[in-house]
């Protein structure tokens, strides 16, 4: 991904300049085949947006987008939706997503009629093959959506998108609506899911805690923007910008040895159609300085792959 943007148009006001809303503010991203890459931030924050221009689901303003050695960016809507097999969706609301009126037997059966995979028999089998792979029976093929509870909605929205065989997951708060017991049954399946099909995952939350064991990398956005992106490992033990050491703040930590004290953030996320100048997230920051008013840092790699967006973070 390189220098992703998405700007949504604004009505304009009565003699005002035409305004628009960035979701998304010239992202470069690097995803790896076989890791999951977390993107994390606040509700607002565009990481939906990106996740979901990633897949040319909706277009991008500007940006180029390769994928597998094949830019998409030029690709016709209807080269993109086959290329879209290779690439599936997993949402946050398995409800939503799911057709009420359909019978789990359609609902996976769809995404093969539409992308023209095997014949009848072929598509009965993988319908049976992929529902005992998300931990369902294959009794259940036959009722409808309503009919389950919320995880086992998300396994069946993970079925739907599993079936298509695809190289990478974009999975888009995919636990957020569930109960904390649950959360780790659907994370442990995306992780077994993920061994035996090598698939690649960018996996997007609000929530560290939750992305703590799933995640390769994680990237954390602030409107619009990448502000830091490290390992794992690097970034829960060593973050370096402000907002991700005040997002780390929150998450329990079961060593109350190691637990920092709470960093609340003043005042809310500000709008995305009227950004602050300078780095966005002065008006939060703690440590803002005049040139952090005027001017923006950029996204620099301060110690091996670990890049920080922040005046004050120094080279090491
Ligand atoms: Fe805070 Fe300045 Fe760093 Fe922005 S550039 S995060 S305002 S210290
Ligand atoms: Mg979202």
């Amino acid at each position: 991904v390189k220098g992703l943007t998405k700007h949504f148009p604004l009505q304009a006001g009565f003699g005002k300049k035409k305004a628009s809303l960035k979701a998304v503010d010239g992202i470069d991203l690097t995803v790896y085949e076989g890791e999951t890459l977390s993107i994390v931030g606040e509700s607002g924050c565009g990481k939906s947006t990106t996740g979901r221009c990633m897949l040319r689901l909706i277009e991008p303003t500007s940006g180029q987008l390769v994928f597998d050695g094949q830019d998409l960016t030029g690709l016709s809507a209807e080269a993109m939706r086959r290329k879209r097999r290779d690439m599936q969706l997993v949402f946050q609301d398995p409800f939503a997503s799911l057709n009420p009126r359909k019978t789990i037997r359609q609902i996976l059966l769809d995404p093969l009629v539409v992308h023209r995979v095997g014949n009848a028999g072929e598509r009965k089998d993988r319908v049976n093959w992929v529902i005992e792979k998300v931990g369902l029976s294959a009794d259940y093929l036959d009722r409808y959506p309503h009919e389950f509870s919320g995880g086992q909605r998300q396994r069946i929205g993970i079925a739907r998108a599993l079936i298509l065989q695809p190289k990478l997951i974009v999975a888009d708060e995919p636990v957020s609506a569930l109960d904390v017991s649950i959360q780790a049954q659907i994370l442990n399946l995306l992780q077994d899911l993920q061994q035996e099909f090598k698939l690649t995952y960018i996996f997007i939350s609000h929530d560290l805690s939750v992305v703590k064991h799933i995640s390769d990398r994680v990237a954390v956005m602030y409107l619009g923007k990448i502000v830091e992106i490290a390992d794992k490992g690097t970034l829960y033990r060593e973050p370096q910008h402000p907002y991700t050491k005040a997002l780390l703040s929150a998450v329990p930590l079961p060593n109350p040895k190691l637990r920092k004290e709470r960093i609340v953030l003043k005042g809310d996320l500000p709008s995305p159609s009227n950004p602050p100048a300078g780095c966005t997230f002065h008006p939060r920051c703690a440590y803002a300085t005049d040139a952090c008013r005027m001017a923006a840092p950029r996204l620099e790699e301060k110690a091996e792959g670990h890049y920080v967006s922040c005046h004050l973070v120094d080279k090491r």
